[in-house]
């Protein structure tokens, strides 16, 4: 049978990665195996859910390549069907009104709590005599809708953990309809997911309670019981779950970063899941086909955000420079900076070198000022080592006159400008590396950079000049 999964947020915040892998294995078995990925937005409850949520979480979903099958459903537009089937189980003697007040229920709670039972609520409305219930209904008091949960035992076989069971004398006569006449989770999720036909509930390990009273629901409705896998949560540095105390959670706080939405993806999936052998960098279509549930581990993920770089470093190196330019444009523009520069062959290729360098996008887009602004500071240990020595204004000057007298298609040819150094600390006496650290620092600022001849090549003559100026001008009043 072809498996129908779904994803069901609720719209209260932004989309957690943990919410986001949970989207990913879903989507990724229905894709694996021809089935259907669905989207439900859970937004009953009014108070917390909002538009704006909606909207993010839709839209991280896209971000991530996440396509959902059919329209997205909106849960609270199957109110009126949820409260049919609350009033199906009343009818049929598997669920009663609680008439009980919220003061009554808060004396139980503690009662319980004092006695250390298993559950709270003691049955009170359970017994009442159809003439007791009539009585309290012409008084026109308030109820909620309990489920009245059978003897016995709940038993599932969860994909990822295995045999599940529990005793129902734990569960508490659940409510399935407040008294405000509001169904409860518990029961509009056991609805949807019926009406939508999903046989396969793949979520959070937190759920798992929630599944037993779940599965008690779709026997006392006679539906037939979907399969459950519920994922092992995901956990800060700390051990503790992942939350905003950590840094960043949220798929847009990722994207925000620069982090690219496969890399993303990618690494969601190594997050509980493991291929079994150690490649670690994997395309959609790969993790599509080799993604199975008997390989996510049993036990929490620690979410790695240093792991998470290096694999976006992965995919960021292997673009080419066009895919890149988007992202450069939007920088160009935040700057005020022309877009003709994406044009511009000495900034393209800038971007080739960096890329290479760099983690993130952001990280590469900051290293763009290079091209456009001349340090205005260096790097401390750097002008201790090449600025500050007895011989550094002299090895400035003398790059200052071999690039000023170079034509300016010196400035195409990497080897033309490499031999030229090479030539100049030659006939200095000194090794290339003597007069390179200097240059780097003039021309950057810092004393790591993209190779040199690249970034005379980058910058050009001009900017070469200026900077070689700017740093002579500078070792100038450190000598004196
Ligand atoms: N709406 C629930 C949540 O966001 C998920 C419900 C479910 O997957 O059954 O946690």
């Amino acid at each position: 049978m072809e498996p129908v999964l779904r994803f069901a947020p609720s719209p209260t915040g932004y989309l957690h990665v943990g919410g986001a892998r949970t989207a990913i294995f879903n989507w990724l078995i229905a894709r694996q195996k021809n089935g259907q990925f669905l989207l439900r937005i859970e937004d009953t409850d009014r108070a917390r859910s909002t538009e704006e949520s909606i909207r993010k979480i839709i839209s991280a979903l896209q971000w991530l390549g996440l396509d959902w099958d059919g329209e997205i459903r909106y849960q609270s537009a199957n109110v009126q069907r949820h409260m049919e089937i609350a009033n199906r189980l009343l009818q049929e003697g598997k669920a009663y009104r609680c008439f009980c007040t919220r003061e009554e229920l808060e004396a139980k709670r503690k009662r319980a709590e004092a006695l250390k039972l298993n559950r709270y609520y003691d049955g009170t409305c359970r017994h009442l005599s159809p003439e007791e219930i009539q009585q309290k209904l012409d008084q026109g008091l308030p109820f909620a809708i309990r489920f009245k949960v059978p003897e016995g035992q709940v038993r599932f076989n969860d994909l990822i953990h295995g045999p599940m069971s529990v005793d129902n004398d734990t569960l508490d006569d659940f409510i399935i309809v407040r008294s405000d006449n509001t169904p409860v989770y518990q029961l509009a999720v056991v609805v949807d997911d019926h009406d939508m036909g999903v046989n396969l509930v793949l979520r959070g390990d937190d759920h798992i309670s929630n599944t037993n009273k779940q599965i008690l629901l779709y026997q006392a409705l006679n539906w037939k019981v979907p399969e459950f896998g519920h994922l092992p949560l995901i956990l800060g540095p700390d051990k503790n779950r992942l939350s905003k105390r950590h840094g960043a959670t949220s798929v847009e706080e990722f994207r925000n970063m620069g982090i690219f939405p496969e890399a993303l993806f990618n690494y969601l999936c190594l997050l509980g899941w493991s291929s079994g052998d150690d490649r670690e960098i994997f395309s959609k279509e790969e993790l599509i086909r080799r993604f199975s549930l008997e390989r996510v581990n049993k036990t929490a993920a620690v979410f790695d955000l240093q792991k998470l770089l290096w694999i976006n470093s992965k995919y960021l190196a292997q673009k080419s420079v066009d895919e890149l330019l988007p992202f450069v444009e939007t920088w160009l523009k935040n700057k005020g900076l022309p877009l003709s520069y994406l044009q511009d062959e000495r900034f393209r290729y800038l971007i080739g070198l960096l890329q290479i360098r760099s983690k993130t996008m952001n990280e590469l887009t900051e290293q763009l000022d290079l091209f456009f602004t001349d340090p205005v500071e260096y790097e401390e240990k750097g002008v201790k080592k090449f600025f500050a020595k007895e011989n550094s204004l002299q090895i400035l000057e003398a790059l200052y006159a071999l690039f000023q007298q170079q034509p300016a298609q010196f400035f195409d040819n990497l080897q033309e400008i490499e031999q030229a150094i090479r030539n100049l600390a030659e006939k200095s006496g000194l090794s290339a590396g003597k007069v390179i650290h200097p240059l780097r620092l003039a021309l950057t600022g810092k004393t790591a950079s993209p190779g040199i001849f690249e970034m005379i090549y980058v910058l050009g003559q001009k900017k070469v000049l200026n900077r070689l100026k700017n740093a002579i001008n500078y070792t100038k009043k450190l000598i004196h």
